[in-house]
């Protein structure tokens, strides 16, 4: 036993090493990712609305220094309204939701929520205020059932349920083996782009949010589920604000309000009928679309 004692003794010790220096690395990364992230003002205040109306007021952005990507961006969002953004791939679109979301601060103008600049607000709170549909959904190497709760910890079975039907997944989950506890994910059943935006809207379904954001996939759902996608997403954002990037216009055609950007700045608007009037870039844009179809 004695002879063991010194070997053992000495891979104690290298264990004790091996696991402080990974600790020291996880410090590190904490300290490096924290660095990059946004920081709460001292004073910031929580949010708490069940109605949100949006402004973006002479906005610019870059995600770089010497990059600028978002030029002079003004519009609103009245609340429980819909304003839909088109235009071509790298326009800025999907920069919009994430600054909405406040992964990034402006570097000028302002985005406020009921008049209060998001600077102001707690990350969380304004988090939890929006429920993001987006264009691929990932989803957590775990069952089905926890995928949906994601969206609302606390939820009883039976809200659960609940939003599974209301975003038409439901009879699918019953289909399967396992039912609920199917586990899906990379390691588990792969579901299609349509069934993970259905887990995606049955989710956000879930955590009932005033404020919605939709990133419309850019690759093409089969035309029957895009239709019906259509129609649970028009539903779900019946009654809440609602920014959609769309890259189908036959899908945003019932828009309060459609911005159409190039390069960074919005160079029209205006609601489907006004927009074909002007017969401008989104006039060409729907011709282009209809003869493509
Ligand atoms: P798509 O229709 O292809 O999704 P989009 O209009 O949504 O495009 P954005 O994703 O907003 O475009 O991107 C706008 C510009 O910002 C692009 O030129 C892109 O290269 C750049 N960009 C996007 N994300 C980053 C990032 N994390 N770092 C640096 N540049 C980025």
């Amino acid at each position: 036993l004695l002879q063991l004692y010194a070997p053992l003794n000495f891979l104690g010790f290298v264990y004790r090493e091996i696991k402080n220096s990974l600790a020291d690395m996880e410090k590190m990364f904490g300290l490096m990712s924290k660095g990059a992230e946004i920081k709460d003002k001292p004073n910031a205040q929580a949010l708490q609305t069940p109605s949100a109306a949006i402004t973006f007021s002479h906005v610019d952005f870059g995600y770089e220094q010497n990059r600028q990507i978002l030029q002079d961006i003004s519009f609103s969002i009245p609340a429980g309204k819909t304003v839909a953004v088109v235009g071509a791939s790298g326009a800025g679109k999907s920069t919009l939701s994430r600054l909405l979301y406040r992964f990034y601060d402006v570097n000028s103008g302002a985005i406020e929520i009921n008049g209060v600049d998001l600077r102001d607000l707690t990350q969380s709170s304004l988090r939890a205020h929006i429920g993001i549909v987006p264009q691929d959904t990932v989803l957590f190497n775990d069952t089905i059932y926890y995928n949906i709760a994601y969206g609302k910890p606390t939820a009883s079975r039976d809200e659960v349920i609940e939003a599974a039907k209301s975003a038409h997944i439901y009879d699918f989950i019953m289909s399967l083996p396992e039912g609920f506890e199917t586990t899906v994910g990379e390691r588990g059943l792969k579901l299609s782009g349509g069934e993970k935006q259905r887990v995606a809207i049955a989710r956000t379904v879930l955590k009932n949010p005033p404020i919605l954001i939709f990133d419309e996939a850019t690759s093409a759902l089969d035309s029957h589920t895009e239709k019906a996608i259509q129609a649970e997403l028009k539903a779900i954002s019946l009654n809440r604000t609602t920014l959609v990037v769309a890259h189908r216009l036959s899908t945003i055609s019932d828009a309060d309000e459609i911005l159409v950007m190039r390069d960074g700045c919005i160079v029209e608007r205006g609601n489907h009928r006004q927009l074909l009037a002007l017969d401008g870039v989104y006039a060409q844009m729907w011709a282009l679309q209809l003869s493509s179809e």
